[in-house]
């Protein structure tokens, strides 16, 4: 059995032969010990099983976007109560990342509710992602749809990573967000590798997808010509007022199956345990660790969602025997 989950993974990890539905799924099915088994398999064969990345994740623009997704409190089209706010200050954000990296965090995300940034704010985030950089952080923005000359701009300002989620399925996608396409994110995907950024790029559970939407998302991201250097595998929070808050919760068992397909079908790849962890036990959390991811955000917020807090989430990595990545081992993910 091992022989050939190996084999189907270098197949298709080496490119030779891109991943299916078919072939993805055939492992998603298998008996829940082996599949883990494999993944944290080939986790220890990539990375330190026992030390977990820290990012720190700010919202610089608040609220007011024009952009329709279902689950974001963002949206203009969502009566979430959010008070939208203008582009953060530079000293504040600055401010921030310092408090971020006091915590251990080795990267600094930066979110904007843009459909995407116009001419006159991208000044304003080259200061930001040079400022940032200074402080000796890896940084990440996310700021929506990009301009291939967009992209160019903010990797000579020496961004590390640039986040956009292709959330779901191409055939799930119309069904949470109408304002923009699935082809417009790979676009953008597109623009950010060719600037040389590297990509963090996942999706959410929970929004009412099947198995096979969640497994499809994997397999456009595993077949894009280099796989993102990130994955985050995000668990619906439903935000009153937007179109999902009342979607279902996501079976913890399918959760952690779909981590553990991420790690063996991107094995080099960080796998991101984002959004949701407030309502996941410590041992679906340590369940999804061992299956391989090896990245959490730390913060009491994200966004304009809750997350553990550093002293639950230090509680956790410490009764793990969990360390946080250090920065010397940062290039490995
Ligand atoms: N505005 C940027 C964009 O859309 O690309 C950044 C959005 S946010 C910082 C990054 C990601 O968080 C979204 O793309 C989505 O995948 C995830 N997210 C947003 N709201 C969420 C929610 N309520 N539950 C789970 N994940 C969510
Ligand atoms: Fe806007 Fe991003 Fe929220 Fe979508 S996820 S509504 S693009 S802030």
């Amino acid at each position: 059995m091992l022989e050939t989950v190996v084999a189907v993974v270098e197949q298709s990890a080496g490119g030779q032969d891109p991943w299916t539905l078919g072939t993805a799924r055939d492992l998603y099915d298998l008996p829940f010990n082996d599949l883990i088994y494999r993944s944290h398999t080939f986790h220890r064969a990539n990375f330190d099983a026992n030390s977990v990345q820290l990012s720190k994740l700010l919202n610089i623009k608040t609220g007011g976007c024009p952009e329709d997704c279902g689950y974001c409190s963002q949206s203009a089209h969502h009566a979430s109560g959010l008070t939208a706010s203008k582009l953060m200050k530079l000293d504040d954000v600055v401010s921030e990342a310092l408090k971020a990296k006091e915590s251990g965090a080795t990267r600094y995300c930066m979110g904007a509710a843009w459909r995407s940034p116009k001419p006159r704010d991208e000044p304003a985030i080259v200061e930001m992602v040079k400022a940032v950089k200074s402080l000796g952080l890896e940084t990440c923005m996310t700021l929506g749809m990009l301009s291939p000359q967009q992209a160019e701009t903010f990797a000579d300002a020496g961004l590390d990573y640039y986040n956009h989620n292709i959330d779901t399925s191409e055939r799930f996608y119309p069904e949470v967000i109408t304002s923009r396409t699935f082809d417009d994110r790979l676009e953008t995907l597109a623009h950010v590798r060719e600037a040389g950024i590297k990509v963090c790029s996942g999706g959410i559970l929970g929004m009412g997808e099947s198995v096979d939407d969640r497994i499809d998302m994997l397999v456009t991201l595993a077949n894009l010509p280099v796989p993102p250097e990130s994955v985050p595998i995000n668990m619906l929070i439903p935000m009153p007022g937007s179109r999902l808050a009342n979607a279902g919760p996501v079976d913890p068992i399918e959760f952690i199956r779909i981590i553990a397909l991420a790690r063996l079908m991107m094995p080099a790849s960080s796998v991101r345990l984002t959004a949701g962890r407030t309502a996941m036990s410590d041992e679906m959390q340590a369940l999804c660790f061992f299956a391989g991811a090896n990245s959490i955000f730390i913060g009491d917020t994200l966004l304009t969602a809750a997350n553990p807090g550093n002293d639950r989430d230090s509680s956790l990595l410490s009764r793990l025997g969990l360390r946080p990545t250090s920065v010397e081992m940062q290039g490995e993910l």
